[in-house]
């Protein structure tokens, strides 16, 4: 489809992120070319509507101008500067500023890093050196939840809860825990909110009880779980799991770096249960995307015990890239436009994305549909009564996608058959109903696909 060149020599050089290498190297790379608002161009000149943003991250949608003429007056003016040695740099100090301005609550003090794992390795050393500096060093234990997902470091891919992260890595480390997740579409306790609540709850305890309430560090929970299949908690959940911890003397940490800026209305997800974690972890639609960029937002009391326990010494933590001046005039511009519509136009697609996405629950293969704002996703079955997930024989992850890609799609199949949505906030009417139409039509493939016929017979088509 493309030209060799290019296709051999990413085949002999490149590798990709969360791959099979193998697998790769049969069916070799897509080339994206350019993209306009929601719309991608690939190098053969084919046009899709990108329902994922990217990696949903370009929340702002493609080509801004004014977002390219932001990064490039930052880079004629003063193209990097260190924030080490007391230097700064205009667009990142009022970055922060912008930030700390809107994030809930005390949430005050802002670390950039250059996206979300780093983010989140962040929090994790500032989280001990806290309770170093608290005098409570055997507070060294972290919980986080399964289905989650903290990013890709070391460290954090062991808060990670997802399978392929950790086998073969030796992950997690035996400092890292997890409790169940809320999945409310295959939660033992059933879909009631309140139970659900309670079940996580009681799992929490439980989790605490167990490793022993002074070890206890810090508990990660993303407001909506992304990664582990677009997981969307009970109202309440969140904040139920942020009171817990307050009353245990636990940090919370809420992973922000897909819900934040607008994926699910507000400018942070948090504020829709009224909440404010002790650490808030960012990226993604921070930058929108056009250039790399992460934050770890840190609440009053958490700044102070740091700057108290470190007194004189310097706190050693610190990235060369570390408040990024170009990546912060990015930033400013994205927040702009995020705060001049894009926001708006946000929460009506995203009402339209799920009454759309809901219509398809018709559909025989579909068993559940759940989101919110810009973030949804369709679980597949070929057994809505047992909810038995789409065979592994059916290669879930790369026919969805393929066939999704012909139609014109570009959506998430995840292995296990779920479809994920995190479309632009720029998307119009026409492009949101398109998104639903052709996922209908990639359904409707999908059900011929021999073994998927084979699985729906075995299950009587329940
Ligand atoms: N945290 C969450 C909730 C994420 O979804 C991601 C990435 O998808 C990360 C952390 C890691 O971010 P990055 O890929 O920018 O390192």
């Amino acid at each position: 489809m493309y030209s060799n060149s290019l296709t051999e020599l990413d085949r002999a050089h490149l590798i990709h992120p969360v791959a099979s290498y193998r697998s790769h190297e049969k069916h070799g790379v897509r080339v994206l070319a350019s993209a306009k608002g929601a719309t991608v161009t690939d190098a053969s000149g084919k046009q899709l509507i990108d329902g994922f943003a990217g990696l949903w991250c370009v929340n702002a949608g493609y080509g801004h101008e004014s977002i390219v003429e932001a990064a490039a007056r930052q880079m004629r003016e003063l193209p990097y500067a260190t924030a080490y040695f007391g230097l700064g740099s205009e667009p990142a100090i009022r970055l922060a500023g912008e930030l700390a301005d809107r994030a809930p609550g005390d949430l005050n003090h802002v670390y950039f890093t250059l996206g979300g794992s780093d983010a989140i390795d962040t929090t994790i050393r500032f989280i001990r050196y806290y309770w170093n500096a608290r005098g409570r060093p055997e507070r060294d234990q972290f919980i986080s939840v399964e289905q989650g997902y903290h990013g890709s470091s070391t460290v954090g891919a062991g808060l990670t809860a997802l399978p392929a992260f950790h086998a073969g890595f030796g992950l997690p480390f035996d400092w890292q825990h997890k409790i169940p997740s809320h999945y409310a579409y295959r939660n033992p306790v059933g879909d009631d909110p309140q139970a659900i609540i309670d079940a996580s709850l009681a799992a929490l305890k439980s989790k605490v009880e167990t490793i022993g309430p002074e070890r206890v560090a810090a508990f990660y929970a993303e407001p909506i779980q992304g990664s582990g299949g677009v997981l969307v908690p009970p109202k309440g959940w969140v904040k139920a799991m942020r009171e817990f911890c307050r009353e245990h003397d636990i940090l919370f940490v809420a992973d922000e770096v897909i819900t934040g800026f607008g994926r699910t209305g507000p400018l942070f997800a948090c504020s829709e249960e009224g909440i404010v974690p002790d650490l808030l972890t960012t990226a993604k639609g921070l930058t929108s995307g056009y250039v790399p960029m992460g934050a770890v937002l840190m609440s009053d009391h958490v700044y102070e015990t740091i700057a108290e326990g470190a007194g004189a010494a310097a706190v050693g933590h610190g990235y060369t890239y570390s408040a990024h001046p170009v990546s912060a005039a990015v930033g400013l511009e994205v927040l702009k436009l995020y705060e001049s519509g894009l926001l708006d136009n946000g929460v009506r697609a995203g009402a339209r994305l799920m009454e759309g996405l809901e219509g398809l629950r018709d559909h025989p293969l579909v068993g559940d549909v759940r989101g919110r704002g810009m973030l949804a996703a369709v679980e597949l079955v070929v057994d809505k009564v047992n909810k038995t997930p789409l065979p592994a024989s059916a290669e879930p992850a790369r026919r969805i996608f393929d066939r999704a890609w012909e139609n014109g799609l570009i959506i998430r199949a995840f292995g296990n058959g779920v479809l994920g949505y995190a479309p632009p906030l720029c998307c119009t009417e026409t492009e949101i109903d398109a998104i639903v139409e052709r996922t209908r039509m990639t359904l409707d493939e999908t059900l011929e696909d021999p073994d998927v016929r084979r699985a729906l017979r075995a299950g009587e088509y329940r």
